[in-house]
């Protein structure tokens, strides 16, 4: 079995609400960080890539972005390319997230063009999938995670999503404190990852790492990390918190 280096991201979302604060977070991200055991990005506000990118550049820190639009350049009021988190120095770039899918109605045609564009940009996706509660109480979080995983993938080849990351965040997991059981996290990984050895083969779907995400704190990330198939998480509320994303990065 290849050896996945866990790989673990900080979603900061719509915070810090200024660009000191986020040079703050990022300071203290920095030096809680360390020498990790896991492999740390971290995904601030647009505005706020380049300072925190400058602040983290002798650090193992990644630089991630939490979106992109699909389109090169040109008449695209309030969207953000490739090119331009890419020329800051972004490594990393969220696509799928399910605030994105909800809030600013990004579809699977949408996320799919992201993901390509992400690639053919030279950079990596960290691909969001999930189900919603109703979802997951009515059984269908494989079938769902499944869909989304073939159509925001399609037309990505294999020596690309090797590369790549996916996020497993249950929606009903996300801000709510409501932790998936390790076990139950574990069985879906599992099968994301048997669905990507369906779509391509099992080398590949080996090599893909795949974050849990959702509500994960320092008190619930040692567990989750003892399991096979989760190698990393994807954070936000804790990531918020230097000391805490810190020792989320240094897990047991
Ligand atoms: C997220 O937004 O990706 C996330 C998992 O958020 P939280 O950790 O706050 O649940």
């Amino acid at each position: 079995l290849a050896a996945r280096q866990p790989i673990t991201g900080g979603n900061w979302k719509m915070n810090p609400t200024s660009l000191d604060d986020a040079r703050e977070l990022a300071k203290s991200v920095a030096a809680a960080a360390g020498s990790s055991a896991a492999e740390g990005i971290v995904f601030p506000p647009y505005p706020f890539i380049g300072p925190v990118g400058e602040i983290i550049k002798d650090t193992k820190l990644n630089l991630g972005s939490q979106s992109i639009f699909f389109e090169d350049k040109g008449a695209y009021t309030g969207a953000v390319s490739a090119s331009m988190v890419k020329s800051l120095g972004v490594k990393y770039v969220l696509a799928g997230h399910s605030e994105r899918r909800t809030l600013f109605k990004d579809n699977d045609a949408a996320i799919n063009k992201k993901v390509l564009k992400i690639i053919e940009g030279g950079m990596i996706p960290v691909l969001c999938i999930g189900e919603t509660k109703e979802e997951f109480d009515a059984n269908l979080c494989e079938s769902v995670c499944a869909i989304q995983l073939a159509k925001d993938l399609a037309g990505v080849s294999a020596a690309d999503v090797k590369t790549m990351i996916i996020a497993y965040e249950p929606v009903w997991a996300i801000g709510t404190g409501l932790v998936c059981p390790s076990e139950t996290a574990q069985k879906v990984h599992k099968f994301l990852r048997a669905k990507l050895a369906s779509m391509y083969d099992q080398a590949t779907a080996d090599a893909v790492r795949i974050q849990y995400g959702g509500s994960v704190t320092p008190d619930s990330v040692d567990e989750l990390m003892s399991m096979p198939d989760i190698d990393g998480c994807l954070v936000g509320g804790a990531s918020l918190d230097g000391e805490k994303f810190g020792r989320i990065l240094n897990f047991n």
